[in-house]
Protein backbone atom coordinates (compact mmCIF):
# COMPACT_ATOMS: atom_id res chain seq x y z
CA UNK A 1 0.00 0.00 0.00
CA UNK A 2 1.32 3.06 -0.89
CA UNK A 3 2.02 5.44 2.20
CA UNK A 4 0.24 8.67 2.30
CA UNK A 5 4.10 10.43 2.55
CA UNK A 6 4.73 8.96 -0.55
CA UNK A 7 1.74 9.68 -2.45
CA UNK A 8 1.75 13.15 -1.33
CA UNK A 9 5.53 13.23 -2.36
CA UNK A 10 4.73 11.40 -5.69
CA UNK A 11 1.24 14.06 -6.24
CA UNK A 12 3.37 16.96 -5.98
CA UNK A 13 5.86 16.01 -8.45
CA UNK A 14 3.81 15.19 -11.10
CA UNK A 15 2.30 18.53 -10.36
CA UNK A 16 6.09 20.14 -10.96
CA UNK A 17 6.82 20.64 -7.46
CA UNK A 18 10.22 20.19 -5.96
CA UNK A 19 9.64 17.68 -3.16
CA UNK A 20 12.35 18.85 -0.85
CA UNK A 21 10.85 22.82 -0.85
CA UNK A 22 9.82 23.09 2.98
CA UNK A 23 6.32 23.26 4.05
CA UNK A 24 5.98 27.14 4.78
CA UNK A 25 3.49 27.53 7.30
CA UNK A 26 3.76 31.34 7.56
CA UNK A 27 3.15 31.88 3.30
CA UNK A 28 0.14 34.03 3.22
CA UNK A 29 -2.94 32.52 2.40
CA UNK A 30 -4.07 33.14 -1.34
CA UNK A 31 -7.27 34.78 -1.14
CA UNK A 32 -9.05 34.57 -4.77
CA UNK A 33 -10.54 38.46 -5.55
CA UNK A 34 -13.98 38.29 -4.28
CA UNK A 35 -16.75 38.25 -7.22
CA UNK A 36 -19.17 40.61 -6.83
CA UNK A 37 -22.48 37.49 -7.13
CA UNK A 38 -25.66 38.57 -8.08
CA UNK A 39 -28.53 36.01 -5.88
CA UNK A 40 -28.79 32.76 -7.58
CA UNK A 41 -32.07 32.68 -7.87
CA UNK A 42 -33.85 29.03 -8.07
CA UNK A 43 -33.64 27.66 -11.07
CA UNK A 44 -35.79 25.80 -13.16
CA UNK A 45 -34.56 22.18 -12.62
CA UNK A 46 -35.03 19.85 -16.03
CA UNK A 47 -36.30 17.67 -13.74
CA UNK A 48 -37.41 13.87 -14.76
CA UNK A 49 -35.02 14.08 -17.93
CA UNK A 50 -32.62 10.88 -18.77
CA UNK A 51 -29.21 10.86 -19.68
CA UNK A 52 -30.19 10.63 -23.84
CA UNK A 53 -32.80 13.50 -22.89
CA UNK A 54 -30.84 15.97 -20.94
CA UNK A 55 -28.12 15.35 -23.67
CA UNK A 56 -30.47 16.70 -26.42
CA UNK A 57 -31.65 19.23 -24.40
CA UNK A 58 -28.21 21.07 -23.47
CA UNK A 59 -27.27 20.68 -27.16
CA UNK A 60 -30.31 22.26 -28.75
CA UNK A 61 -30.38 24.71 -25.42
CA UNK A 62 -31.13 28.21 -26.57
CA UNK A 63 -32.01 29.70 -23.06
CA UNK A 64 -29.51 32.26 -23.03
CA UNK A 65 -26.93 34.38 -25.76
CA UNK A 66 -24.22 32.04 -25.26
CA UNK A 67 -25.55 29.57 -27.78
CA UNK A 68 -25.42 32.65 -30.46
CA UNK A 69 -21.14 32.56 -30.46
CA UNK A 70 -20.86 28.90 -29.09
CA UNK A 71 -19.45 26.26 -31.71
CA UNK A 72 -21.21 23.34 -29.39
CA UNK A 73 -22.26 22.95 -25.97
CA UNK A 74 -19.76 21.22 -23.82
CA UNK A 75 -22.28 18.46 -21.95
CA UNK A 76 -19.75 16.97 -19.29
CA UNK A 77 -17.98 13.60 -19.40
CA UNK A 78 -17.51 11.03 -18.00
CA UNK A 79 -18.92 7.73 -15.43
CA UNK A 80 -23.02 8.66 -14.94
CA UNK A 81 -22.47 6.77 -11.46
CA UNK A 82 -19.33 8.15 -10.61
CA UNK A 83 -18.03 8.45 -7.04
CA UNK A 84 -16.90 11.70 -8.00
CA UNK A 85 -18.32 14.66 -9.62
CA UNK A 86 -15.61 17.64 -10.55
CA UNK A 87 -17.45 21.02 -11.43
CA UNK A 88 -16.06 23.90 -12.96
CA UNK A 89 -16.64 27.36 -14.16
CA UNK A 90 -17.38 26.85 -17.98
CA UNK A 91 -15.66 26.21 -21.51
CA UNK A 92 -12.81 27.88 -22.80
CA UNK A 93 -11.78 28.00 -26.31
CA UNK A 94 -10.43 24.20 -26.54
CA UNK A 95 -13.30 23.12 -24.98
CA UNK A 96 -16.08 25.10 -27.16
CA UNK A 97 -14.19 23.11 -29.89
CA UNK A 98 -13.50 19.49 -29.42
CA UNK A 99 -17.11 19.79 -26.78
CA UNK A 100 -15.33 18.37 -23.63
CA UNK A 101 -14.95 20.21 -20.66
CA UNK A 102 -11.24 20.26 -18.99
CA UNK A 103 -9.05 19.44 -22.31
CA UNK A 104 -6.63 22.40 -22.33
CA UNK A 105 -3.42 23.25 -20.06
CA UNK A 106 -5.70 23.34 -16.90
CA UNK A 107 -7.20 20.21 -17.47
CA UNK A 108 -3.95 18.26 -18.17
CA UNK A 109 -3.32 19.38 -14.76
CA UNK A 110 -7.09 18.14 -13.31
CA UNK A 111 -6.87 14.94 -14.38
CA UNK A 112 -3.05 14.69 -12.51
CA UNK A 113 -4.22 16.29 -9.57
CA UNK A 114 -7.28 13.81 -9.97
CA UNK A 115 -4.84 10.68 -11.03
CA UNK A 116 -3.00 11.39 -7.59
CA UNK A 117 -5.98 10.81 -5.38
CA UNK A 118 -6.55 7.64 -7.57
CA UNK A 119 -9.38 9.18 -9.66
CA UNK A 120 -8.86 8.29 -13.26
CA UNK A 121 -10.26 11.16 -15.60
CA UNK A 122 -12.91 8.16 -16.94
CA UNK A 123 -13.97 7.12 -13.29
CA UNK A 124 -15.50 10.70 -12.49
CA UNK A 125 -17.79 12.70 -13.98
CA UNK A 126 -16.55 16.50 -15.06
CA UNK A 127 -19.09 19.61 -16.26
CA UNK A 128 -19.02 22.93 -15.63
CA UNK A 129 -21.36 25.50 -14.64
CA UNK A 130 -22.07 26.76 -18.08
CA UNK A 131 -22.54 24.42 -20.88
CA UNK A 132 -21.43 27.25 -23.49
CA UNK A 133 -18.48 29.27 -24.00
CA UNK A 134 -18.62 32.71 -22.71
CA UNK A 135 -16.84 35.28 -25.60
CA UNK A 136 -13.13 35.89 -24.62
CA UNK A 137 -13.33 33.53 -22.06
CA UNK A 138 -15.34 36.67 -19.47
CA UNK A 139 -17.11 34.85 -16.26
CA UNK A 140 -20.81 33.93 -16.77
CA UNK A 141 -22.98 36.70 -16.56
CA UNK A 142 -25.54 35.60 -13.46
CA UNK A 143 -28.75 34.89 -16.00
CA UNK A 144 -26.51 32.78 -17.89
CA UNK A 145 -25.41 30.64 -14.73
CA UNK A 146 -28.69 31.02 -13.66
CA UNK A 147 -30.74 29.67 -17.09
CA UNK A 148 -27.82 26.87 -17.30
CA UNK A 149 -28.42 25.54 -13.90
CA UNK A 150 -31.13 22.99 -14.19
CA UNK A 151 -29.05 21.07 -16.54
CA UNK A 152 -26.37 20.62 -13.87
CA UNK A 153 -29.04 20.24 -11.08
CA UNK A 154 -30.30 17.52 -12.72
CA UNK A 155 -26.82 16.07 -13.97
CA UNK A 156 -26.05 15.24 -9.86
CA UNK A 157 -29.54 14.25 -9.16
CA UNK A 158 -28.46 11.29 -11.84
CA UNK A 159 -25.26 10.86 -11.22
CA UNK A 160 -25.85 10.96 -7.43
CA UNK A 161 -21.77 11.50 -6.68
CA UNK A 162 -20.54 10.41 -3.15
CA UNK A 163 -18.68 13.93 -3.27
CA UNK A 164 -18.62 16.66 -5.23
CA UNK A 165 -15.44 18.98 -6.26
CA UNK A 166 -15.81 21.84 -6.64
CA UNK A 167 -12.77 23.65 -8.81
CA UNK A 168 -12.38 27.33 -8.44
CA UNK A 169 -14.05 30.58 -7.07
CA UNK A 170 -16.90 30.59 -10.14
CA UNK A 171 -18.45 27.23 -9.03
CA UNK A 172 -17.94 27.40 -5.60
CA UNK A 173 -18.98 30.49 -5.04
CA UNK A 174 -22.13 29.80 -7.69
CA UNK A 175 -22.97 26.22 -6.06
CA UNK A 176 -22.82 27.36 -2.74
CA UNK A 177 -24.18 30.67 -3.00
CA UNK A 178 -22.04 32.74 -1.33
CA UNK A 179 -18.96 35.50 -2.15
CA UNK A 180 -16.70 33.99 -0.02
CA UNK A 181 -13.05 33.85 -1.22
CA UNK A 182 -11.89 30.10 -1.99
CA UNK A 183 -9.53 30.79 0.06
CA UNK A 184 -12.07 30.61 3.07
CA UNK A 185 -14.15 27.79 1.20
CA UNK A 186 -11.68 25.33 0.74
CA UNK A 187 -10.20 23.35 3.64
CA UNK A 188 -13.91 21.77 5.08
CA UNK A 189 -16.57 20.24 4.03
CA UNK A 190 -19.68 21.95 2.74
CA UNK A 191 -23.11 20.39 1.50
CA UNK A 192 -24.93 20.77 -1.96
CA UNK A 193 -28.37 19.56 -1.16
CA UNK A 194 -27.75 15.95 0.35
CA UNK A 195 -24.08 15.44 -1.55
CA UNK A 196 -20.70 16.31 0.46
CA UNK A 197 -19.10 19.29 -1.37
CA UNK A 198 -15.37 20.32 -0.81
CA UNK A 199 -13.83 23.49 -2.82
CA UNK A 200 -10.20 23.56 -4.27
CA UNK A 201 -8.76 26.20 -6.47
CA UNK A 202 -8.68 25.96 -10.43
CA UNK A 203 -6.17 24.06 -11.94
CA UNK A 204 -5.80 27.40 -14.35
CA UNK A 205 -4.78 29.57 -10.79
CA UNK A 206 -2.51 26.71 -9.86
CA UNK A 207 -0.46 26.93 -13.23
CA UNK A 208 -0.04 30.58 -12.64
CA UNK A 209 0.35 30.25 -8.99
CA UNK A 210 2.40 26.73 -8.35
CA UNK A 211 2.83 27.45 -4.60
CA UNK A 212 -0.61 26.81 -3.84
CA UNK A 213 -0.95 23.41 -5.42
CA UNK A 214 0.05 21.76 -2.15
CA UNK A 215 -3.04 23.10 -0.74
CA UNK A 216 -4.51 20.98 -3.58
CA UNK A 217 -3.14 18.35 -2.25
CA UNK A 218 -4.91 18.58 0.99
CA UNK A 219 -8.06 19.74 -0.54
CA UNK A 220 -7.74 16.50 -2.89
CA UNK A 221 -7.38 14.35 0.54
CA UNK A 222 -10.00 15.60 2.16
CA UNK A 223 -12.35 14.99 -0.50
CA UNK A 224 -10.78 11.51 -0.48
CA UNK A 225 -11.64 10.88 3.11
CA UNK A 226 -15.05 12.35 2.86
CA UNK A 227 -16.02 10.06 0.21
CA UNK A 228 -14.94 7.09 1.66
CA UNK A 229 -16.93 7.87 5.07
CA UNK A 230 -20.04 8.68 2.49
CA UNK A 231 -19.51 4.76 1.47
CA UNK A 232 -18.68 3.33 4.88
N1 LIG B 1 -12.05 25.79 -17.07
C1 LIG B 1 -13.24 25.34 -16.58
O1 LIG B 1 -13.69 25.78 -15.52
N2 LIG B 1 -13.88 24.41 -17.28
C2 LIG B 1 -13.41 23.88 -18.40
O2 LIG B 1 -14.06 23.01 -18.99
C3 LIG B 1 -12.19 24.37 -18.90
C4 LIG B 1 -11.53 25.32 -18.22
Amino acid sequence: MIQPEQQRRAYLEALGIDVWVPRDESEPEAVDEPAAVAAVEPSPVDGGLDWPALRDAVSGCTKCVLHETRTQTVFGVGNENADWMIIGEAPGAEEDRRGEPFVGRAGKLLDEMLRAVGQGRNEVFIANILKCRPPNNRDPKPEESTRCRGYLERQIELVQPRIILAVGRIAAQLLLDTDTPVGRLRGKPHRLGGTPLVVTYHPAYLLRSPSQKRKSWEDLCLARRVAAEMSS
